[in-house]
């Protein structure tokens, strides 16, 4: 079980002096899905960023913390007293990620002769080997600094030891396509050369499926989709909660997504803040009436 907490969160334009937010609270915990609602520039994709610590932005105050239990990273991992609780905002994003945080709106770039098996193969290993930093014990440095001189290309070379290998890593790429109902040949085809705007969205489910992780921020995964690919992109985002406890916290400016898959928890963001939250029915009120009531009720004008 992990547990993401955002707690009075403040973050302004990095180059500027721009205040974006201003006090955002939240808590998404594993299995838990959030859907995160609210008009055009209220700082919801700045929120998504900052968890993800992207350079445009300065957290001016506040934290984002994320709590682990024993045993989050199975029994080879062994999570210290002290390496329970983590300020995100103290870590570079490779190691927010091995923590177990995905950020869905990372698209990789288009990278000439690189298959999507290879890329995720080798973002799969990076965020092993950085958790095997993050977490090793002192008796194993030595072991450590004797595998520095043999350099195999991340692309290619075989797996270091605790790396998933080719044939180990097919094994876990084909079953996890078919738990999403994804065409196998997808697998083969360069990475995001040509895709659809629909099947970038089902790369990146695709993506949070390998990586495995404990809290995934989803940000307008379903924008421009069609009816199909929003169900099977829904499909994907509820089979991440259902076969491994992934906690989403799912940005929709739409309730559209939200019918099929359905969140515990709802929040409108407006102006920086979390200004409401509630269960499902809030999004379908939402649905009903827009957001200007949310704004009337809270500040007592439109
Ligand atoms: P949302 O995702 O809810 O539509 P954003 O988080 O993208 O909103 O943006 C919130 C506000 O912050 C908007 O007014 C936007 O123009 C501003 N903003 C976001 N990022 C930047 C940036 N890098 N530079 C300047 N203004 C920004
Ligand atoms: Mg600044
Ligand atoms: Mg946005």
């Amino acid at each position: 079980m992990a547990r993401l907490e955002l707690s009075n969160l403040h973050a302004e334009v990095a180059d500027g002096d721009e205040k974006i937010l201003e006090g955002v609270n939240l808590e998404v915990k594993s299995g838990e899905i959030h859907a995160l609602m609210g008009p055009n520039g209220s700082g919801k994709s700045t929120t998504a960023k900052v968890i993800a610590g992207h350079p445009a932005y300065e957290v001016t105050e506040g934290e984002v913390l994320l709590h682990l239990e024993e045993g989050e990273f199975g029994d080879e991992i062994e999570i210290d007293d002290d390496q329970r609780s983590w300020n995100i905002l103290d870590l570079e994003p490779n190691e927010r990620a091995a923590l177990g945080i995905f950020l869905g709106f990372q698209y990789p770039a288009e990278i000439e002769g690189v298959t999507m098996t290879n890329f995720l193969r080798t973002a799969l290993n990076a965020k092993i080997d950085e958790r095997e930093e993050l977490f090793e014990d002192e008796d194993a440095d030595e072991d450590d600094e004797e595998d520095e001189g043999f350099e195999t290309s991340p692309m290619e070379g075989p797996a270091d030891e605790g790396e998933v290998g080719v044939a180990e890593f097919q094994q876990i790429l084909q079953e996890k396509m078919e738990e999403l109902d994804m065409d196998e040949r997808f697998a083969q085809r360069y990475l995001n050369a040509g895709f659809s705007g629909g099947e970038k969205k089902q790369n990146e489910v695709l993506q949070a499926a390998i990586l495995e992780p404990s809290i995934a921020v989803l940000d307008e995964i379903d924008s421009g989709l069609d009816i199909d690919r929003l169900q099977d992109v829904s499909n994907g985002i509820n089979s991440l909660r259902d076969e491994q406890g992934t906690g989403i916290l799912q940005i929709t400016h739409y309730q559209r997504i939200l019918d099929y898959v359905e969140p515990d928890h709802v929040h409108v963001m407006l102006d920086g803040q979390i200004a409401k939250s509630g269960d499902a029915s809030l999004a379908e009120e939402l649905e009903d009436k827009g957001y200007d009531w949310v704004r009337e009720e809270v500040y007592g004008t439109a």
